[in-house]
């Protein structure tokens, strides 16, 4: 670790000792978790966090949508909150660290600060944000878009895979599912939001860097695409008769691809990830296919750019070849951009640390995404091995924790130093 030590101002065995014990609740296998939202592995993790923001002496509270904030309360009430966070529930088969490097590193640096005998004006709350993945209701980042005051009206209905709805869900933990919209924070309560993460994507990695300043979150355009054709004989019907709608998503995928391609080494990415066939037999000539594309960018100007000249090939691809086209728009989301004042301390901290960090955009959204709307956020990434994320096999290690939650540390610390007045 390129961090000298008298540098290093939170407790690392403490720190490590946190996410190991952690991740003995819900642990499959050997190395992952599985703590589906609101489920009793959750609670019991949530538990757990708050007895250690409790030690931290953290003043502790669940809230109408089941976030668990611990608040340090700062000398001048009347200033916005500086908010830390991130959330510990976790994918079916995910990984120890997403997530929950965020949260516990949270408690560690401001724990550090306490001990350490620092007094802040500005009132600190770690966050450790309920229902982030998504994957139990199928969608996510639930209690930040509580926080915010963005949940959407049908939130409550949505069931899981053995038809227990978030309300039931949120009634089993105690709470009153009248109430998560009480949940909101008037923007003008918030100050900044900054989170941890861990990167699940293999650019610090490449670049030999145990932490990032990340830019600001690329917006996904989720599109779902349907060619219709007609369905006939795979050996019968002669090839310029045919309406084959496999054909066009094939020429589609290969169309997106070309265009994303072009704009590299841009940040733009775009994938077709789901794909249905009708009626999907070998014989069948396809008559029907839908696949999704998901295409984003942290610049929203050049993925509307892309999004224009694909729709143009998706129409040319359907004359082509004989086919109905359907395109759905499912999710448009914009860039999040990172406060510029907010990098600019990373990136002082990282020279006074002297480590080696790179700037670099978030992929995947978190919990940083709804918070950017009410106040400035800023996010810090650590590597982890091979980008492997949402997989049992994620890993950061212990070197790359410390150095991130140490840099954590010096950026919150310079934060409550120089902007509260
Ligand atoms: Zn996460």
């Amino acid at each position: 670790m390129s961090t000298e030590t008298s540098n290093l101002h939170i407790n690392p065995q403490r720190l490590l000792e946190h996410i190991n014990e952690l991740a003995e609740i819900g642990k499959i296998g050997t190395t992952g978790v599985r703590r589906l939202a609101h489920s009793k592995d959750d609670l019991k993790a949530l538990a757990l966090v708050e007895q250690w923001m409790k030690d931290a002496n953290l003043y502790t509270r669940i809230d109408e949508v089941g976030n668990l904030i611990g608040r340090l309360e700062g000398e001048d009430p009347s200033q916005p909150i500086l908010m830390l966070g991130s959330h510990i529930d976790s994918q079916p088969y995910g990984g120890r660290y997403d997530g929950t490097i965020g949260v516990l590193g949270a408690i560690e640096l401001v724990q550090s600060l306490i001990e350490e005998g620092h007094t802040f004006k500005r009132t600190i709350e770690i966050v450790s944000f309920s229902d982030e993945e998504g994957s139990r209701f199928n969608k996510g980042i639930f209690g930040s878009r509580g926080l915010v005051g963005e949940l959407e009206n049908n939130e409550l209905e949505r069931k899981d895979e053995d038809g227990i709805s978030r309300r039931e869900a949120l009634k089993s933990m105690g709470l009153d599912p009248e109430k998560v919209h009480d949940a909101a924070y008037d923007s003008d309560r918030l100050f900044a939001f900054l989170e941890m993460h861990i990167e699940q994507g293999p650019v610090l990695e490449n670049e030999e860097a145990a932490v990032g300043i990340v830019t600001g979150i690329s917006g996904p355009l989720w599109l779902t695409v349907t060619y219709k054709g007609f369905a006939g004989h795979a050996g019968s019907v002669p090839m310029h008769l045919r309406q084959d709608a496999f054909l066009g998503a094939s020429e589609a995928t290969k169309a997106l691809h070309t265009i994303v391609q072009k704009r590299q080494p841009a940040s733009t990415v775009g994938t077709v990830g789901h794909v249905k066939v009708f009626p999907n037999s070998r014989n069948i000539i396809p008559e029907e296919v839908s696949f999704t594309i998901d295409l984003r960018d942290i610049d929203l100007e050049r993925r509307n750019e892309c999004e224009r000249e694909l729709r143009i090939e998706l129409e040319k691809i359907a004359s082509n070849h004989n086919l109905e086209l359907d395109i759905h728009e499912d999710t448009n989301s914009e860039p999040r951009y990172c406060a510029d004042w907010i990098q600019n301390i990373m990136i002082n901290q990282a020279e006074h640390l002297k480590i080696k960090t790179t700037e670099l955009m978030s992929g995947p959204f978190h919990d940083a995404m709804p918070l950017s709307k009410v106040c400035d956020y800023g996010m810090i990434f650590v590597r982890c091995k091979d980008g492997i994320s949402h997989n049992p096999l994620e890993y950061s290690s212990e070197q790359d924790i410390i150095e991130g939650t140490n840099f954590y540390y010096h950026t919150v610390k310079n934060i409550l130093t120089e902007y509260s007045h």
